[in-house]
């Protein structure tokens, strides 16, 4: 079976986050420029609006504002870009347990083998993407490729939501005609020299010789004749949740409240997402954390012991308790968060594939059994679809 990889990338990030929260910045051009009161700041983010008047990242404000003289523009703020940023990959890692974060806004996943439960790459990118649309207010394109550089050059071709395929027998039409500055990894110090060689397609640099380049450039060099051939040999390193010491969930709501019995729906529905995860990879943990964010910014954790366990009931009972024991009476929450850790289990070299996932051993235990059925209809149709009413009415 080929492997499949998906690169997912947010479309104009930063603005587009500070949109949830700012609807107004909505139709018109805007963009996250640093220090909007210095001529001297730059632009961090255009939304489309802007770019159609020829706002470019990193511009100069000043330069962004002659082309642009109405152009709305909010100060950067990085806490939130990382918060927004943290909520993504909660809905990525619900795809695949094999995910790799690039940056704030873009990561791959090892999406191979999973066509049974999200059907064909393109139909499992359009689910995707849509979600991220519904569930978050958030624009992406995806790149679908057999490896990480393709995909990465895939999801760069359509913006914004594009899905695009980049298999090997479209690397002639689709790849070779772009030029050296599009593709991915080159700097513009590699980029120049080769353009002083008359190099100026990725196709004329897959014509070169493999030890000419390598010459010039040394290991950079194979790397990049392989590149410009469609190979990339370099594996997805989910650097975040296979030598994980903790899983956790947090989302900023869309109002602030004061409702106790609203914070214990959500705090059910991120206790699921960390007990799914939990239990992809076989881990146990024996430490639940809640974070409350008040609308005052100010954060308050609290966290308990309990036997070690993945069972979402058994995580959102304890995160249940925390939260009534410390649920504020003159503050409203604007962020919920919770976590599981002090992790033990098997190891990455044993960690659970989609697949062996439905395989799962033998069980007698209800609670398992039901977090099994509820896992599987979750990856099938969409973490949305279901609820457990029973947890929410259950009496503590
Ligand atoms: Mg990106």
């Amino acid at each position: 079976m080929p492997p499949v990889i998906f690169l997912v990338d947010m479309n104009a990030f930063f603005i587009s986050c500070e949109t949830t929260r700012n609807p107004s910045l909505l139709d018109k051009p805007a963009a996250v420029a640093g220090d909007p009161k210095k001529r001297t700041g730059i632009i961090l983010a255009p939304n489309y609006q802007a770019r159609a008047f020829g706002v470019k990242t990193a511009m100069v404000l000043y330069e962004a504002l002659r082309l642009c003289p109405d152009m709305l523009l909010v100060p950067p703020d990085h806490h939130f870009y990382r918060e927004k940023s943290q909520e993504v990959m909660n809905l990525l890692s619900c795809y695949t347990p094999v995910l790799e974060q690039n940056s704030i806004d873009e990561a791959w996943l090892d999406m191979t083998g999973t066509e049974e439960l999200f059907g064909k790459s393109e139909d499992a990118a359009q689910k995707i993407m849509d979600e991220i649309k519904c569930r978050l207010g958030l624009w992406c394109s995806i790149g679908i490729a057999e490896n990480k550089f393709l995909a990465k050059m895939a999801s760069e071709m359509k913006k914004p939501l594009g899905i695009t395929t980049l298999w090997p027998a479209e690397i002639k039409n689709k790849l070779w005609p772009l030029p050296l500055s599009a593709m991915y990894g080159v700097g513009k110090k590699t980029a120049e020299k080769l353009n002083g060689l008359g190099i100026s397609t990725i196709g004329e640099l897959a014509r070169l010789d493999k030890k000419y380049l390598a010459s010039l450039f040394g290991k950079t060099g194979l790397e990049l004749y392989e590149h410009a051939h469609g190979i990339d040999p370099s594996p997805i390193k989910p650097h975040d949740e296979g030598d994980m010491k903790s899983i956790g969930r947090s989302t900023t709501l869309p109002q602030d409240i004061d409702d106790l019995e609203k914070a214990k729906v959500i705090l059910l529905e991120l206790a699921e997402s960390i007990g799914m995860t939990a239990r992809k990879h076989a881990k146990k943990g024996s430490v639940v954390q809640i974070t409350l964010k008040f609308s005052d910014f100010k954060v308050f954790t609290r966290q308990t012991t309990v036997p070690a366990t993945n069972s979402t009931k058994e995580i959102y009972q304890a995160g249940c308790a925390l939260l009534a024991e410390n649920w504020p009476s003159h503050k409203t929450v604007r962020l919920i968060g919770i976590s599981l850790g002090g992790l033990l289990g098997n190891d990455r070299s044993n960690q659970m594939s989609l697949f062996d996932f439905y395989e799962v051993q033998q069980e007698n235990n209800k609670e398992e059994k039901i977090d099994k059925v509820m896992d599987s209809i979750r990856e099938k149709y969409g973490k949305g679809k279901i609820t457990r009413a029973s947890l929410i009415k259950e009496k503590e």
